[in-house]
């Protein structure tokens, strides 16, 4: 792996103090946890949003309403934001760029613009030798042919821009089904990856200052359902080598981009003990939200610290923990609103979180639970035995019967 550090993807810049503005681009779930991060310290912190009433806007101190790569809608967004930051990678590189002169932004455009690709990323991680599944890049039907021969099957096609949560993926076992596939995906360009076996996914999160200090969470075990994130618990039982290598792994991916503040590697580990990384993310990720209660130091601080030059806090965790999701199935499954009081009345470690999303549907992130436990298997067990409740119909009291005592 090469350790040459590229120069930091922003210019360095004096810290900003709290009272400063800070704004996040995006406004789900992960910049409404920024926000209500940045406003604990003190900070003014507002949102760049495509619509009212989100997740964000919801929490923000302020909302510039309109688009990123709109040039008036960034104006105004650079009046009102010292600092600038991102809640998600499908963010306009130009417009970072152009905010990047005015105004202190973080992660910079680069890491942002390489992590937003598939074809991107991969290249990178082979330029650095960052071990990863094997891929080709398919981008004409003779590309297509050529990836089934190299990679074998079944392999995965995956769209290179705009795919999330297992969305602009298709899984391919059979070579006739190929071209049925890549047209199913637009015919856009895609990365072919070959399917990996993997023992269990695993991730890092992991902060990274202007002066190069960084600094990782521990692993955390991640269980995907239907390609989306069901479950994770942290520290993963791995043991220590493993542990090691991925840390490892982690910072020398960060320091390989360039980064200035946080980035999720996650990776899958294959049955031999091999870790492989599938994605990176320029951002704190669903699988280090257990932070906010489990670590010194919650990965959405470290955002506001490493996007602010302040000194990064402590990643050690307090106590190991467990994080289920909470899908828009859920309501469907419970007919109406989840049984908020069932789960919290059973287990009173329970935390739970809600992102003020008004329309629960299928596969869409609504919130999540949090149990700490000194053993992270059964802070899971817990947490599972909660969400299972939210939709458990009441138990039901049988009328006494006459003489019955
Ligand atoms: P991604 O959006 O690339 O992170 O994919 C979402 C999920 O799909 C991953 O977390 C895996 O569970 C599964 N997946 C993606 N790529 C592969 C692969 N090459 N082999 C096996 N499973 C995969």
């Amino acid at each position: 792996m090469s350790s040459d550090a590229s120069p930091p993807d922003v210019a360095a810049s004096d810290p900003l103090f709290p009272p400063a503005a800070l704004g996040v681009i995006g406004s789900g779930q992960l910049g409404r946890m920024f926000i209500q991060a940045a406003q604990r310290m003190g900070y003014r912190a507002g949102v760049l949003s495509e619509a009212e009433d989100t997740p964000a806007a919801q929490v923000a101190h302020w909302t510039i309403l309109g688009y990123d790569d709109h040039l008036p809608t960034l104006r105004t967004f650079a009046e009102q934001a010292e600092a600038v930051t991102v809640e998600f990678e499908n963010v306009s590189a130009p417009a970072l760029r152009w905010l990047a002169r005015r105004r202190v932004v973080r992660p910079g455009w680069r890491t942002v613009w390489v992590s937003q690709n598939r074809l991107r990323e991969k290249s990178f991680l082979g330029r650095h030798a960052i071990p990863h599944a094997p891929w080709r890049p398919v981008r004409t039907g003779a590309e297509l042919d050529s990836a089934i021969r190299a990679l074998g099957l079944p392999m995965i096609l995956k769209t290179a821009a705009s795919g999330y949560d297992g969305k602009g993926q298709i899984f391919v076992d059979r070579a006739e089904a190929a071209a049925g596939a890549w047209a199913h995906l637009g015919r856009r360009p895609c990365v072919a990856e070959a399917w990996v076996e993997f023992a269990a996914e695993v991730s890092i999160v992991v902060a990274r200052g202007q002066d190069g200090a960084a600094a990782c969470y521990p692993v955390a075990l991640n269980r995907h359902q239907r390609h989306i994130l069901d479950s994770t618990l942290m520290p993963a039982p791995v043991g220590p080598i493993i542990t090691q290598e991925a840390r490892a792994l982690a910072l020398s991916t960060a320091q390989a981009l360039g980064t200035v503040g946080v980035l999720t590697v996650e990776f899958f580990l294959t049955a031999a003990g091999q870790l492989l990384v599938n994605e990176l993310a320029p951002r704190p990720h669903n699988s280090g939200h257990l932070t906010i209660e489990a670590a010194v130091t919650s990965q959405f601080e470290q955002q506001v610290r490493a996007l602010c030059g302040l000194p990064l806090g402590s990643t050690e965790l307090v106590t190991p923990a467990a994080m289920v999701n909470l899908l828009g199935d859920l309501w469907s499954q419970a007919g109406g609103q989840p049984r908020w009081e069932a789960a919290l009345r059973a287990d009173p470690g329970v935390a739970l979180h809600l992102y003020g999303k008004r329309a629960p549907a299928p596969g869409r992130k609504m919130g999540h639970l949090t149990v700490l436990d000194p053993d992270p298997q059964n802070a899971l067990f817990r947490a599972l035995a909660a969400r299972r409740a939210l939709v458990s119909s009441p138990t039901c009291t049988l009328p006494s019967l006459p003489g019955s005592g």
